[in-house]
């Protein structure tokens, strides 16, 4: 690897990064990551530092989808335009990981929040806020992202003894991690951070109020301030005092802090399962068969109540929903643990090949 990919390793570039961009070096482009998105405009970070940049017309010409367009996280194969005027972003490389979420005024238009976070976050509180239902859906969005989940439990200078809760969270989150922390004290702050070594990208999700900006502090420490501001020489007034979203780590890994991924929260607002269903459940618990699943069984206490009028058909359908995306995260948490296992075995199958010879 040359110098100046070598430059860009701790902003996570790899070998396998620099095989993809081959097609596109050959055709003049260089290799950088988006830092800050604003509209109409990004700043990259290439081998030379930062640059704005803007997106060539025939990407934008070419982009079906909002998805297609570069976003905080991505890596970008672009021109420099001479004289320090900036780049052109020519070329978006294919994501490992992906944030996304709806456009509010659409159901199927896909926008994407953060590309290629490795670590997401999952933070909530060790007081009695804690919902492992909640937690469940933050799951959910980390696994359908790509990334790896942490769980955080923070604000622990509150809580007498975290661990029910710790085993309560592990109930619910089989083999993932679980970190404690107090952003107050600084409490588990280093534990974090060793999940963000130089070239790894975290991000911080949880609702409004569990303290990730104080942990994002606690981590990035006074260098948020000082590295906030992006030189806007050259780029036409526009933009003159900003702070970049992809944020270095004193050690190392980088911090992805968007206003997209803290409005990610809002998906939480038809949240509320937990005592919610308690009807359902209860009138369940009299059907005649323990594996009922309220349908055309005999006996069945639920379709009872909903033909006697005491019980709404929607309210079975709503709970049907809540468990099959359970079940749907159920599922992808065993997905992967059966390709943890694989990887495993692998590691295991070419430690043993070594050896043999
Ligand atoms: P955010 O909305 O998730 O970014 O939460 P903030 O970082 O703004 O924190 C919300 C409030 O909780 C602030 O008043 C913080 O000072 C406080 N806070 C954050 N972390 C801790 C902690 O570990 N312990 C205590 N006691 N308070 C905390
Ligand atoms: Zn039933």
């Amino acid at each position: 690897m040359s110098e100046v990919m070598s430059s860009l390793r701790p902003l996570g570039w790899s070998d396998q990064l620099e095989t993809e961009f081959e097609p596109l070096r050959a055709d003049g482009l260089a290799p950088a990551r988006v830092v800050a998105q604003y509209r109409g405009a990004y700043v990259v970070h290439g081998a030379g530092g930062e640059a704005w940049a803007e997106i060539s017309g025939r990407l934008r010409h070419e982009a079906t989808t909002p998805a297609d367009f570069p976003a905080v996280g991505d890596w970008v194969g672009v021109r420099l335009r001479p004289e320090g005027d900036g780049a052109v972003v020519h070329s978006v490389l294919p994501r490992r990981t992906v944030f996304s979420r709806k456009t509010p005024w659409t159901e199927t238009v896909e926008q994407v929040v953060a590309a290629n976070v490795d670590v997401a976050f999952l933070v909530t509180t060790l007081t009695d806020e804690l919902s492992t239902r909640r937690l469940e859906r933050y799951l959910t969005t980390a696994w359908e992202s790509g990334a790896e989940p942490v769980i955080v439990l923070n604000k622990a200078d509150l809580c007498a003894d975290p661990l029910p809760f710790v085993a309560e969270v592990e109930a619910v989150a089989i083999a993932v991690p679980v970190v404690v922390t107090s952003a107050e004290t600084g409490a588990g702050v280093e534990e974090l951070r060793a999940w963000l070594p130089p070239g790894r990208t975290g991000a911080l999700l949880g609702s409004s109020g569990v303290g990730k900006s104080s942990l994002v502090n606690q981590l990035v420490g006074e260098e948020r301030q000082l590295t906030r501001e992006i030189r806007s020489d050259g780029v036409r007034g526009r933009h003159t005092t900003t702070h970049r979203e992809l944020v270095p780590l004193p050690d190392g890994g980088l911090l992805l802090d968007t206003p997209g991924m803290r409005e990610l929260q809002l998906w939480e607002a038809d949240d509320g399962f937990d005592a919610t269903f308690q009807d359902v459940a209860a009138l369940a618990a009299d059907c005649r068969f323990t594996d009922c699943a309220h349908e055309t069984e005999p006996g069945c206490a639920v379709q009872e109540a909903i033909a006697e009028g005491t019980l709404a058909g929607e309210r079975l359908q709503s709970y049907r929903k809540l468990q099959s995306e359970l079940a749907h995260l159920e599922r992808r948490l065993d997905k992967r643990l059966r390709a943890e296992e694989r990887k495993k075995w692998r590691t295991f199958a070419r430690s043993r090949r070594k050896t043999a010879w």
